[in-house]
């Protein structure tokens, strides 16, 4: 079984991981990304879980690997095309991540057309904090993210910026994948995403659910 987390008292198994990309109009406007489009889904299967205390590995296949802190949801009831209003229902709580992006195997994919499955999805590709249920969040449209390497900050945003805030994404992504209990949906990333080498140490927070850090190997 690849990976559980979760919960300090409840341990779910890590279902699908539904990444959502250029969320932020700042990194959409770094990346050179098309604008004022509907949200961008890719998948990272549940082995690419990297749970708190273990070293993120960079691969050898890639020399340029991104960091990306997001927010992440856990969803805690199946639901297939849910309701902007409801979404409450289906998501349990709400945790820190890292969308991992081996940014050389992305471009490369980007030019020929080809998916994002091995720079998305590779081994350890998402880092992850344990969930603060959303009952103990008065919020989430307006949770203050930050990342820092080596002491120094290079992401800062806020969930208010999100292009498509959860209710939608929740919506749009139900529309084409059965949410199910364990599945995780990572809500894209601010402006200033980065190299990390070895050596790296990374802290990742998100006012109010707290931070999670890493060394990388
Ligand atoms: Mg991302």
């Amino acid at each position: 079984m690849a990976s559980v987390i979760l919960l300090p008292d409840i341990i779910y198994s890590v279902g699908k991981i539904i990444g959502v990309g250029q969320n932020y109009a700042e990194h959409v406007v770094e990346m050179g990304a098309e604008q004022n489009r509907p949200p961008v889904l890719f998948l990272k299967p549940p082995t690419a879980i990297l749970a708190e205390g273990k070293p993120i590995k960079l691969p050898d296949y890639s020399t340029n690997i991104h960091h990306e802190i997001e927010l992440a949801l856990l969803i805690g009831q199946t639901g297939k095309n849910i309701k902007k209003e409801d979404w409450r229902k289906f998501v349990f709580g709400a945790g820190i991540a890292l969308d991992l992006t081996l940014r050389d195997l992305q471009r490369q994919a980007k030019d020929r057309g080809e998916p994002w499955s091995v720079s998305k999805g590779f081994d350890g590709a998402c880092p992850i904090s344990k969930f603060t249920p959303l009952t103990e969040i008065p919020h989430l449209n307006n949770l203050q993210l930050e990342l820092e390497v080596n002491h120094n900050l290079r992401q800062k945003g806020s969930t208010a910026a999100m292009i498509y805030p959860v209710d939608q994404l929740i919506a749009y992504i139900s529309t084409y994948f059965t949410l199910e209990q364990g599945d995780i949906i990572l809500t894209g990333t601010p402006s200033g995403v980065g190299k990390i080498v070895s050596g790296d140490f990374i802290q990742a927070r998100i006012i109010g659910l707290g931070e999670i850090e890493f060394k990388v190997e």
